[in-house]
C-alpha cells in the first residue's frame, strides 16, 4: 500500500535520512524505532510532502507521491498525527476534530465520522466543548489521532504517541491503536522512541540509527535481537 524506496531528506544541504526503503502494507501496523534525531520524523514529513524527499520515490497504491502537495497526500488517504499532539490549544474538542476534515466536502460523511470518532473518544465526546488545551496529555492525543481519523486515511502515520504520557495512559493509547488498526483496517506507521510498546504493538518493525535503517523483521524478533534489546530496551 505505502512505499518508500531509496528515500532521502535533506534540511538546507543536510542529508538526514539516507536512502531509506520501507513498506507498510494493507491493515498492518509498522513501527519506525531509532533514537533522538534518528530521523524518523524526516520520514514521516517526507511521506506528508510537509518536507519533500530529496531523492527516491513514495508510492501509495502504486501511485508517485512524492512530489504531490501535502493536501493532495491528504486527499489520497494519509493523514499525520504529529510529535507533540500539535492540538489547538484555544479551540474545543469539536473544533479541533473539524479542521481534520478540512478537505472533505461530503458533510454528511464527515458527520457520521465525528459520530465514530465520539464513540471511540468517549472522552473526546464528553469534553467536546472544552478548549483543547485543557485536556489531559493523554486525551491531547487521543484528540489529536481523532483528528487524524477526520481525514478518513487509509493510511496514519503516528509521530510518538507515547511522548510524556504515564505507563498506564501509554497502555491505553496502544489499546486504542490496535483497535482502529483491527476495526477500521488502516495501515499504521508509527514512530517511536518507546521501542517497547512500539515492538509490542506491531507486525512489522524497521530500526533507523542516523538516517539510515539497520535492522528490519517482526515485532517479537526484533524483542528478540540482542542489538535491540542493549540499545532501545536497556536489558
Ligand atoms: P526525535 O525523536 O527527537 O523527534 P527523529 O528521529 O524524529 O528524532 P528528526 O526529527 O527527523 O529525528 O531529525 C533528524 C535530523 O534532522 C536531526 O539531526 C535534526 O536536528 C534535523 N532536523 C530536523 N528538522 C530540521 C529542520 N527543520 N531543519 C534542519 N534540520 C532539521
Amino acid at each position: 500500500m505505502l512505499e518508500l524506496n531509496n528515500v532521502h531528506v535533506s534540511y538546507g544541504g543536510r542529508r538526514v535520512v539516507h536512502g531509506v526503503t520501507l513498506r507498510a502494507p494493507e491493515r498492518s501496523i509498522v513501527a519506525l524505532i531509532g533514537a533522538n534525531g534518528a530521523g524518523k520524523t524526516s520520514i514521516l514529513r517526507s511521506i506528508m510532502g510537509l518536507t519533500p524527499a530529496s531523492s527516491g520515490e513514495i508510492r501509495l497504491f502504486g501511485e508517485r507521491i512524492e512530489k504531490l502537495p501535502t493536501a493532495a497526500i491528504v486527499q489520497r488517504g494519509i493523514a499525520l498525527s504529529p510529535e507533540g499532539r500539535r492540538v489547538f490549544p484555544h479551540m474545543s474538542v469539536y473544533e479541533n476534530l473539524q479542521s481534520g476534515a478540512y478537505l472533505q466536502r461530503d458533510k454528511a460523511l464527515t458527520g457520521r465520522t465525528l459520530q465514530e470518532i465520539y464513540d471511540r473518544f468517549p472522552r473526546l465526546a464528553e469534553r467536546r466543548q472544552q478548549p483543547a488545551g485543557t485536556l489531559s496529555g493523554g486525551e491531547q492525543q487521543m484528540l489529536a489521532m481523532g483528528r487524524a481519523l477526520m481525514a478518513q486515511p487509509k493510511v496514519l502515520l503516528l509521530d510518538e504517541p507515547s511522548l510524556g504520557l504515564a505507563p498506564l495512559v501509554v497502555r491505553e493509547i496502544a489499546a486504542i491503536v490496535r483497535d482502529i488498526n483491527a476495526s477500521r483496517g488502516l495501515s499504521v506507521v508509527l514512530v517511536e522512541q518507546n521501542a517497547h510498546m512500539a515492538l509490542k504493538l506491531c507486525h512489522t518493525a524497521y530500526v533507523l540509527e542516523a538516517g539510515q535503517l539497520t535492522l528490519s523483521g517482526s515485532g517479537q524478533e526484533l524483542l528478540e535481537s540482542q542489538h535491540v534489546r542493549q540499545a532501545y530496551l536497556g536489558l
